[in-house]
């Protein structure tokens, strides 16, 4: 194997999808426990200090002088390199959230397991899915009483419409937490040493302990002997295939805070999530990681709230070829050359500057304005271009207009390039051509209005209108008359026509009342 192929065969590239407060930064912080930390970004909360509020993360922004928002954790363990992308919650999370899940090559889902699958979780999990993607799942919290194991494994196969092979099961939870039943590994990982000092216990070939041993009389450990008998009749096989193919999601039981099964978890994680994969161009060509050739696509871009530091970072997943400091590459959509002299990888409180990295790693590129969302370079003389980035259903709308109404061509032009670098989406009344700002995440709008300000000059004004069910709808079946004040018509910025719709109940009607027309939801 070739030093890069060994390099790219080491990668494992994801993200941890949950609803906040699920534990995602407590495995994280384990999980790095682990491994050396290589590159440390600046999300990972302290302990004490809970999630950031709003007023924190621009007061840290300011702070630091660098996005915090914008992380990747590279870390090694147990031979690989590993690479985790920050999927923000609370208030924090927007468009970006949803487009970082296209620059990973699996994800690891981390569920409560007192409240099962929550909203966040499962808006994330979508793109997942649509990407087929593998997704690993762990069932946190085991130190506390949870809901039932056999509960949560229908509940996941349920809602998330997925299949899940436990890899694991509790023997107990909360107070009385024994231990788990390692299937895969086909032995007993106890909780707290037996009277003989050992954690771990051997299974016979029936999948049972010795039975002279104090834990063989528990009836703890009898009722979780009779539903590892139960999943294992009734439930999935293992399929690597299907994992691969995120058909089938691995399950893991355990809990972050007292570290009881995160080890486990990360190995077989590691075993079996995939190292980075080709990418296809909008000509449906395969671009291999072990193409000669250097290319990537930016998903993100990052302004500095800062406005010390104008800059701004554009976030490129490498695809094939090794980035070296200083190459030359072109940015597909103008053929523009561009050199890479100053690219980044993001510490806790300094910037570092990258020499090399190859596929699945993150390189963060200084912009003064060249990139949009979803744009490839590439070094070789063969133009690459990947596949457009999706874009997806806003759910929060707000009017915006400039509040001076002399300052119309600041407000234009700030608008424009705003919602051409991702900041957020941008719909026009269909009769008046009112401005209307779209966005997954209410920090959207404050992030909009904050650089509107600072780096246009452009005061504006926001006027909220709420959730909204964005539906497209095709330019033939259209007629005027069906929108009303519960169904706005708009038109988005490709000018195709779709109805905001107050809530279901006012899709529903409108179903009812045009059964023929088709509408759309985009991702
Ligand atoms: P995030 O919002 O998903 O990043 O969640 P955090 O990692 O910040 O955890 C939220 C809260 O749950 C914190 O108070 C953690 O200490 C707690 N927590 C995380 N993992 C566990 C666990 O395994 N058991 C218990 N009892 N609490 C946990």
């Amino acid at each position: 194997m070739s030093a890069i192929a060994s390099e790219i065969s080491k990668r494992r590239t994801f993200a941890i999808i949950s609803h906040p407060d699920a534990g995602k930064t407590t495995i994280t912080e384990q999980m790095l426990l682990f491994g050396g930390v290589v590159r440390e970004a600046g999300t990972v909360k302290g302990k004490k200090s809970g999630n950031f509020a709003k007023s924190d993360w621009m007061e840290i922004e300011q702070k630091r002088g660098i996005s915090v928002t914008s992380s990747v954790l590279q870390f090694d363990y147990d031979g690989k390199r590993i690479n985790i992308l920050d999927t923000p919650g609370h208030e924090d999370f927007s468009e970006d959230t949803y487009r970082t899940l296209m620059a990973v090559d699996s994800a690891v889902m981390v569920v409560d397991s007192a409240k099962g699958i929550e909203p966040q979780t499962k808006k994330l999990f979508e793109i997942v899915k649509q990407r087929g993607i593998p997704v690993f799942t762990f069932f946190n919290k085991l130190d506390r009483d949870g809901r039932d194991p056999l509960d949560l494994l229908a509940e996941l196969e349920d809602v998330l419409g997925i299949d899940t092979y436990p890899m694991n099961w509790p023997i107990g939870s909360g107070q009385v937490l024994q231990g788990l039943y390692d299937m895969h590994n086909h032995q007993v990982a106890l909780y707290r040493p037996d009277s003989q000092g050992n954690r771990y216990l051997a299974l016979d070939e029936n999948g049972n302990i010795d039975a002279n041993h104090e834990l063989a009389n528990n009836q703890i450990w009898r009722d979780a002997r009779d539903e590892v008998d139960l999943v294992s009749d009734a439930g999935n096989q293992f399929d690597e295939e299907a994992i691969l193919h995120g058909k089938l999601s691995p399950v893991f039981f355990g809990s972050a805070l007292i570290n009881f099964g995160v080890e486990t978890f990360l190995k077989s994680y590691l075993e079996y999530a995939p190292a980075p994969a080709a990418k296809k161009t909008i000509d449906e060509q395969a671009i291999e990681p072990l193409n000669n050739d250097f290319s990537g696509f930016v998903f993100k871009i990052q302004a500095n709230m800062n406005p010390q530091h104008r800059d701004r970072i554009a976030f490129v997943r490498i695809v094939s070829g090794e980035f070296k400091r200083g190459m030359d590459v072109t940015l597909s959509r103008t053929a523009k050359k561009i050199r890479l002299s100053n690219v980044t990888q993001f510490m806790a409180d300094s910037r570092e500057n990258v020499e090399s990295a190859v596929p699945g790693d993150i390189i963060g590129v200084y912009d003064t304005g060249t990139f949009q969302i979803g744009d490839t370079i590439f070094s070789g003389k063969a133009k690459i271009q990947f596949e457009d980035l999706p874009t997806f259903t806003p759910e929060l709308f707000m009017r915006v207009s400039a509040k001076n109404v002399m300052k119309q061509k600041s407000f234009h032009k700030g608008i424009t390039q705003l919602v051409q670098e991702g900041t957020i989406q941008l719909y026009k009344s269909w009769v008046s051509g009112d401005y209307i700002l779209g966005a997954v995440g209410a920090l959207q709008f404050e992030v909009f209005k904050f650089r509107m300000e600072n780096e246009y000059n452009s005061e504006i004004v926001l006027e909220p209108m709420g959730h909204k069910i964005a539906r497209w709808i095709n330019t033939e079946q259209l007629d005027e008359k069906m929108a009303s004040s519960r169904n706005i018509l708009v038109k988005d910025r490709f000018d195709q026509p779709l109805f905001l719709f107050e809530n279901q109940f006012a899709e529903r009607w409108f179903k009812d009342k045009y059964p023929s027309v088709e509408l759309e939801a985009k991702l």
